[in-house]
């Protein structure tokens, strides 16, 4: 008998979804406008404590539109982090602009300030493309929930007046001493793809203080009509944003998603518990954003680090195949940017750490609808390979 499959992260209906939805047909109110969109907006506006926000069709679209409304163009510089997910620096060379990578920090393992700021002054200097460049944007990200040191980040963005697009795409819900992500930087963006912590079947968020940003997005991102009763263009548009349809799945998904998150916290520390349980065996396996005051994450995804060299020669593969073997997913870290064959043109800046991160680094199953025998199954993989 093959077990089924335990999911790294799989959708989770609260079950208002399909009542919303159903009002959609109901009402015959199936494309882009509608009461779900309106109501969907109000709530996830009153969730975060964003300004503004409008929905699109995913994240990358909300990314896209952020370095669009900032100007980025040819010849341009971005800075991103380059522990990531491809879809934060895509968007950039859309725009046919240069991303320069800048490493990780140990504590959030997301942008390391100073590497930052050698990235900013190096721009400013020649030093990347051959003559001084201000860099268009930075792009930090908060990874598996875990927020990125915004404090610092927006420090050095003010003092080189350079503006933020925050990657909130894994952090819904997270937050640094109570202030949302995602709300942090001049534009923010959030995900609601399939394995998001929220999911819509597929879309996405921009969000701001800025009110005119938020206009001029929701113009992009319906072909950017102008105002006349033709059909007349000065801009050109896109065709981004979400529809009435499934932001009804996301107006429900909303409603559960403090629920979802508490349990995605606790999966974290039912993993940090089992680990501690086992200390005496002699492993040591790190944790993401352990003690960060303030600091505050979702828990999208709970992450380890099993250095071999203080796990008696236990890889990060081992555990994965050792799952795998039992049909439970689990998954390396995000490989670097700056380690991707489609960008290994681009600058990087940094000290190496999100490359040892992807090197010994899972994620571990943490759905917030796994059963007490996802866990029994779980648990004995991990007994067997910690012996
Ligand atoms: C999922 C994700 C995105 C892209 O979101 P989509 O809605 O899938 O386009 C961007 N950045 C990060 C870090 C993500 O995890």
């Amino acid at each position: 008998m093959t077990k089924s499959r335990i999911y790294l992260s799989s959708p989770h209906m609260g079950g208002l979804e399909q009542q919303f939805v159903k009002e959609a047909f109901d009402t015959n109110w199936v494309s882009s406008l509608g009461a779900n969109m309106d109501n969907f907006e109000a709530d996830l506006q009153k969730y975060t404590g964003a300004g503004h926000i409008t929905l699109l069709g995913s994240g990358t679209a909300a990314i896209h539109l952020s370095l669009i409304m900032l100007g980025v163009k040819a010849g341009d510089v971005v800075i991103c982090q380059s522990f990531t997910f491809a879809a934060t620096a895509n968007p950039i060379t859309y725009q046919g602009a240069t991303p320069v990578f800048v490493d990780s920090e140990p504590g959030t393992w997301n942008m390391d300030p100073m590497a930052l700021e050698q990235a900013i002054s190096a721009c400013m200097k020649g030093q990347v493309t051959g003559k001084p460049v201000k860099p268009k944007a930075i792009i930090p990200v908060h990874l598996y929930g875990m927020p990125a040191k915004m404090e610092e980040i927006l420090r050095i963005a003010n003092q080189y007046a350079l503006p933020v697009v925050e990657d909130a795409a894994e952090a819904l819900g997270s937050s640094i001493n109570g202030k949302r992500c995602g709300t942090f930087g001049k534009l923010g963006i959030l995900s609601f793809n399939g394995n998001k912590i929220i999911t819509t079947s597929g879309g996405g968020a921009l969000l701001s203080d800025e009110k005119a940003l938020v206009d001029r997005a929701h113009f992009l991102a319906t072909q950017a009509r102008d105002n006349a009763p033709h059909y007349q263009h000065t801009n050109i548009g896109y065709n981004y944003r979400m529809s009435n349809v499934v932001a009804g799945i996301g107006r429900g998904q909303l409603m559960v998603l403090d629920k979802h998150m508490g349990i995605r916290r606790r999966n974290y520390e039912r993993y940090r518990e089992y680990f501690a349980s086992i200390a005496s065996r002699g492993y040591t396996v790190e944790f993401q954003g352990e003690g960060l005051e303030g600091y505050f994450s979702n828990r999208w995804l709970t992450a380890i680090i099993i250095d071999p060299s203080k796990n008696k020669g236990v890889t990060r593969e081992d555990l994965r195949l050792a799952l795998d073997a039992e049909n439970i997913e689990s998954r390396p870290l995000w490989k670097p940017m700056h380690l991707q064959p489609v960008f290994s043109q681009a600058p990087y800046f940094g000290s190496g750490l999100s490359e040892k991160l992807f090197n010994d680094g899972l994620c571990l199953p943490s759905g917030s609808n796994m059963t007490e025998e996802d866990w029994t199954r779980i648990i004995a993989v991990l007994d067997k390979v910690f012996v």
